[in-house]
């Protein structure tokens, strides 16, 4: 997804290519989540000038790849409470993973159920209308999702996956999240 690396009232933004000397400056404030995305003044400022936000809103969290969704700020949250520090949307490694740990080789991603096709999931349905397209395109991000986790895997990174719905169950979600970053590779 195109993605723009221009700074608005300087919010930092982790750009690939000032994400080596980011990773050093960010250290002390990797606990600042949202500050370090960069994307929510963005999104604030599409709002505001484009559409009604709520609908704005909805469009944004409505797309793949879509960065600060509900589902991933629920994440987000969990592993800051549990004490884990964590980079956000690292765009120089495959797939843009939502969440970072730079030491641990670890990238956890945030999928929309929809979009990612999460099998068996009640949320993974396909409109009737122009079906042949709706498949295509979900083919496609299901292609495009399992290269992602192969290249990360031959560079030595290791991925989970967070599924929209495993967000609404925090009671299951954090001790998998606990022994998915405390685990050897
Ligand atoms: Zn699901």
């Amino acid at each position: 997804m195109p993605h723009s690396c221009s700074s608005r009232a300087g919010t930092p933004t982790l750009c690939a290519k000032d994400s080596l000397s980011l990773l050093e400056r960010s250290r002390s404030r990797e606990d600042l989540p949202v500050v370090s995305s960069g994307t929510s003044a963005r999104r604030e400022a599409m709002s505001a000038s484009d559409a009604p936000p709520s609908a704005a809103r909805r469009a944004n969290m409505a797309r793949v790849g879509s960065k600060d969704t509900k589902p991933e700020l629920i994440v987000r949250r969990l592993l800051h409470r549990l004490g884990y520090r964590y980079r956000l949307h690292r765009r120089d490694l495959p797939g843009t993973p939502d969440i970072c740990f730079p030491s641990r080789k670890k990238v956890i991603f945030v999928h929309g159920c929809f979009w990612h096709r999460h099998d068996g999931c009640k949320r993974t349905t396909t409109p009737k209308t122009r079906a042949s397209f709706w498949e295509d395109k979900f083919q496609q991000n299901v292609v495009r999702d399992r290269a992602n986790m192969e290249r990360l895997s031959h560079l030595d990174w290791v991925a989970m996956v967070v599924w929209e719905c495993e967000t609404e169950d925090l009671e299951e979600l954090t001790p998998r999240l606990a022994t998915f970053l405390r685990e050897d590779p």
